[in-house]
């Protein structure tokens, strides 16, 4: 077992923030750019490897900061189409990010995308009634390191399967922030990580290519319009009315549909993108044709993409995801009436890809073996 975190992660600081930190401690500035190579291009996995340091600032670097932050503890993959890494930080909870290899979006669309999903927070304290991940509430929230270490995972996970060719983090097409956790809810962690993944002298991933998807914290999306990143919107929308959202999603209580829309808008018309709102399909709850089309009315208005998902079931909840025709019918409402729309075929649906499934799995199944 290891111990609790002592030391901050390395993998928290931005050039700048580095910088002033060596100075401050009597290094040269210029190592900063050193160490973020020996971290971000070359992926060192000990300080002895950072053999262009002197001694010293090695021994400053080992005694400063975590260069470990999260342990990869095991993968599962579908098809092989789906890996989902399952980490554990240094408290020994657990994280879950997800690399799939295959179109997310669309019917059709056969070309190979690489989509990356990573996690935000250990549990989450929204409580929408369908999902894995709000059942046993919010643990706590990920730090910026701990999140951007996840990508450092992935990019590892990447080089054990082509052991030739080292994986860059521009190989994937897309990063999704809809593993664990709401983003908006432990907002400067995120935004401080996404500065770094996006950086030059970090990993170099493009903000357009980010997608962040929330419950719908409207002071916080609010912010994030003014945010100078520039990433791509998900809502998770759910329910068109606010009689069936707020059946599901706690968070539509707080922050009705009537505050929560104008923000959508604010924030496409500032950035000049379709906002993508996300519907899961769950049977008898949400999947009504009178929903398709209040939500087609929600779409047109805004101008945004929808994009459906059908529910993927998670043991000891009740909800299912509808037939196939019935979800068909229920797209067939919003293209007709000229709404960008995809209905989603759900990978990984066999390794419980659907947010916190796998990490409450071994959970239980961790408490299981304790209580022996
Ligand atoms: N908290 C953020 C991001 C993480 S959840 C949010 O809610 O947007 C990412 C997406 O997975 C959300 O759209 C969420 O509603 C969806 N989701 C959660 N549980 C699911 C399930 N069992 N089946 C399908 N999608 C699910
Ligand atoms: Fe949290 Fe998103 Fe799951 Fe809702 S859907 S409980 S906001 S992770």
């Amino acid at each position: 077992m290891r111990p609790p975190p002592a030391l901050p992660t390395i993998y928290g600081e931005t050039l700048d923030s580095l910088t002033a930190l060596l100075k401050e401690h009597g290094h040269p500035a210029f190592r900063a750019r050193q160490i973020m190579t020996w971290l971000y291009k070359k992926r060192a996995r000990a300080w002895a490897e950072m053999t262009d340091l002197s001694q010293p600032l090695r021994a400053w670097l080992a005694a400063t900061f975590e260069l470990e932050p999260t342990k990869f503890v095991l993968t599962r993959q579908s098809e092989d189409v789906t890996d989902k890494l399952l980490l554990e930080l240094a408290d020994q909870s657990l994280i879950e990010t997800v690399i799939i290899r295959a179109p997310q979006l669309g019917v059709g669309q056969e070309n190979s995308r690489k989509t990356i999903c990573i996690s935000t927070q250990v549990g989450c304290a929204m409580g929408c009634k369908f999902c894995a991940s709000g059942l046993e509430g919010l643990k706590r929230n990920l730090t910026a390191g701990e999140i951007v270490h996840q990508l450092i995972q992935v990019c590892r996970q990447e080089d054990d399967r082509t052991p030739r060719a080292r994986a860059e983090l521009a190989s994937f097409d897309n990063l999704v922030v809809m593993g664990m956790g709401e983003p908006l809810h432990n907002y400067d962690a995120i935004i401080r990580a996404l500065t770094i993944l996006n950086a030059g002298w970090g990993l170099g991933f493009g903000a357009r290519r980010i997608t962040l998807s929330t419950s719908g914290l409207v002071p916080k999306i609010r912010q994030l319009a003014d945010e100078p990143l520039g990433l791509r919107l998900a809502i998770s929308l759910h329910g068109a009315t606010d009689e069936v959202r707020e059946q599901i999603m706690p968070i539509n209580k707080k922050w009705p549909l009537k505050e929560l829309l104008p923000a959508v808008r604010e924030f496409s018309e500032k950035h000049g993108r379709m906002v993508t709102l996300e519907f899961i399909l769950i049977e008898g709850i949400n999947d009504s044709l009178d929903q398709a089309r209040k939500l087609r009315d929600i779409a047109f208005d805004l101008h945004a993409h929808v994009n459906l998902i059908p529910y993927n079931t998670v043991e000891g909840l009740p909800w299912k995801r509808p037939s196939l025709t019935r979800q068909e019918k229920f797209a067939q409402v919003l293209d007709r009436g000229g709404v960008s729309v995809t209905l989603r075929r759900e990978k990984g649906h066999a390794i419980d890809a659907a947010c916190g499934q796998l990490r409450l799995k071994t959970e239980k199944a961790r408490e299981a073996a304790t209580a022996l």
